[in-house]
């Protein structure tokens, strides 16, 4: 599981988070919540390790990671699928997906089945199935977003933060990304998700955050903020 306490960040002279807490339990699927700007993506990118937190601590099954260099987190079973589709473009779909899976083979984390792994990420999206000899490139960028989750995947990770997975995507594939994390939601994957559509990421979550100019303004059960006068009121008018 992971846990966050007290964590401040920023940029340059810049703080942008002022000390904010969370928690995201084994097996359940977490969000924040924010306006644009709130910092949503900024806490994504401090806890695994972009940029560097000033203060607070980020502990990941019980170790603290704050501070560490984002390889080293990776390695011990942080995924991070960052906003904008990160793919290796001039390497195929299936050899992006063995990239995923690399950093558990050389860190402490369980080494397990490498090809069953495989065949379990392309069943999850059998649109890349069909694809695994084409180069990542070439994919449309509904595409190359489930290929960025599904390299996620690859690393067994206990933890993995998904940012924005829908972000510039057809209303269709946005459909197809939150049933697939639906699906991993009922595997008991463990996940931290910042989505735009705020009330789809209430729906495939157990708990969320919201976040106001850097701290945590509501947290709560997800199903009790979908009802949340304030919460409706500010985030689920459907734009955000
Ligand atoms: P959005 O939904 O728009 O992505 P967000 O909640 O993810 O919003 P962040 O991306 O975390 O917000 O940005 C929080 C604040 O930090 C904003 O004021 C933003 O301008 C600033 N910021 C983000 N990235 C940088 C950067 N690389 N350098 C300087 N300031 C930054």
């Amino acid at each position: 599981m992971l846990k966050v306490d007290a964590l401040h960040a920023g940029y340059g002279a810049t703080e942008v988070l002022h000390g904010i807490s969370l928690e995201v339990p084994r097996g359940k699927v977490v969000s924040l919540i924010g306006s644009n700007g709130a910092g949503k993506t900024t806490t994504m990118k401090a806890i695994s390790g972009m940029i560097r937190p000033r203060a607070g601590a980020i502990l990941l099954d019980g170790q603290n990671v704050t501070g560490l260099a984002s390889h080293r987190i990776t390695r011990l079973g942080l995924a991070h699928s960052p906003e904008g589709r990160r793919v290796f473009p001039t390497l195929s779909v299936r050899d992006n997906l063995l990239l995923g899976a690399f950093p558990r083979l050389i860190g402490s984390r369980p080494k397990g089945d490498v090809a069953t792994d495989l065949d379990r990420a392309m069943d999850l999206f059998p649109r890349l199935k069909e694809r695994r000899n084409q180069l990542a490139g070439t994919l449309s960028g509904g595409e190359q977003q489930m290929l960025a989750m599904a390299r996620a995947i690859m690393l067994r990770p206990s933890v993995i933060l998904l940012d924005e997975p829908s972000m510039g995507l057809a209303p269709l594939l946005v459909e197809e990304v939150f049933r697939f994390i639906g699906r991993l939601r009922s595997e008991r994957v463990t996940m931290l998700l910042v989505e735009q559509f705020a009330a789809a990421a209430l729906d495939v979550s157990d708990y969320a955050y919201v976040l106001e100019n850097g701290r945590v303004s509501i947290e709560g059960p997800a199903e009790r903020l979908k009802g949340d006068d304030a919460v409706r009121a500010a985030y689920l008018g459907g734009g955000h």
